[in-house]
This record gives structure tokens, C-alpha cells and sequence, in this order.
């Protein structure tokens, strides 16, 4: 995960991307993830674009469950590195970094855009059913009946 600013040559070049980063987002997020794809390089001038969309997978707990489950979730990237103080950022880059030579660790700045891409609250499968909120049993394991619907019984009887 590094740029060589001097070896790398003027123009467009595909830089892929495969290895593990550590996350540190904290209780029921991953911790690491592997991330793979490919990024493109664009090399004009003073600066480098680097931008793409890379795949992370890690281990998640699922927000209506709690069970593990294996998440993955896009990347996208889109980082500048300024080689000259007076170059110009532009839009819809979201980190610009500032190095003149020598080559660049990619891995922090991957990190933060893996952190940024990660899905608010996250769940095993778009059918889980998590808990029951009045009786807390695992509705994907059993069925329970207090959870049919917001029958209130105090309306029994009124008139309409
Ligand atoms: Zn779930
Ligand atoms: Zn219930």
C-alpha cells in the first residue's frame, strides 16, 4: 500500500491493493479488515490523484441480532497527494495529503476512507428479525406471541 512519488511514472497507472488494516472502530465493529481491489494513479504534475473503490470484509456483530456475521462494504477512495504547496485542491477529494518526494504509506489514509465508508448500523441480512422487544426471544430461532401487532386491547369496546 505505498506510493513511490519519484518512481512513478507520468500519466495514468493501476495500483492494486490487497492486505489487512487495522480499523480500532470499537465494541461490535471490526477491528480489521481486508481490503483488495485496484486504484487508479494519476500522475500530472506537481500532484497524484488517487481514487477507486476497494472491497473490505471484516467481522461485525449484526445490529438486530448481536450475532458475528461477516460484513463487507465499499471503499471509495479518492485521495491527493500535493507535491507542491501551491497546487490546488480540488472537489470531492476527501483527504489531501502533502509530500514532496520519497514514497508515501497509503495504509493510514485507506484506513480513514474504510472508516468513513462503514455502514451506520449494520445487519447479518435485510430479512433478520433480531429480538422481540417485549420478550427479547431471538425471532430468527422462534416465534413469539406477544409481538403480532399494536393491538391495544383498551380500544376494545369503544364505540367508533
Ligand atoms: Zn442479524
Ligand atoms: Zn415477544
Amino acid at each position: 500500500m505505498q506510493l513511490d512519488l519519484d518512481g512513478q511514472e507520468t500519466g495514468q497507472a493501476e495500483m492494486s491493493i490487497a492486505g489487512p488494516l487495522q480499523l480500532g472502530l470499537g465494541e461490535g465493529r471490526p477491528d480489521k479488515a481486508e481490503i483488495t481491489g485496484a486504484l487508479v494513479v494519476q500522475n500530472v504534475e506537481s500532484r497524484f490523484m488517487v481514487t477507486g473503490t476497494l472491497r473490505a470484509t471484516g467481522q461485525a456483530e449484526c445490529g438486530r441480532c448481536l450475532q458475528a456475521f461477516e460484513i463487507k462494504w465499499d471503499v471509495p477512495v479518492a485521495l491527493m497527494v500535493l507535491r507542491d504547496a501551491h497546487s490546488e485542491e480540488e472537489d470531492g477529494v476527501l483527504l489531501v495529503l502533502h509530500q514532496r518526494q520519497g514514497v508515501v504509506d497509503l495504509e493510514e489514509s485507506l484506513r480513514e476512507c474504510a472508516v468513513l465508508a462503514y455502514p451506520q448500523s449494520p445487519v447479518c441480512a435485510e430479512s433478520c428479525q433480531g429480538f422481540c422487544a417485549s420478550c427479547g426471544k431471538d425471532l430468527n430461532k422462534e416465534s413469539c406471541e406477544c409481538a403480532k401487532d399494536d393491538y391495544d386491547p383498551r380500544w376494545d369496546g369503544l364505540p367508533d
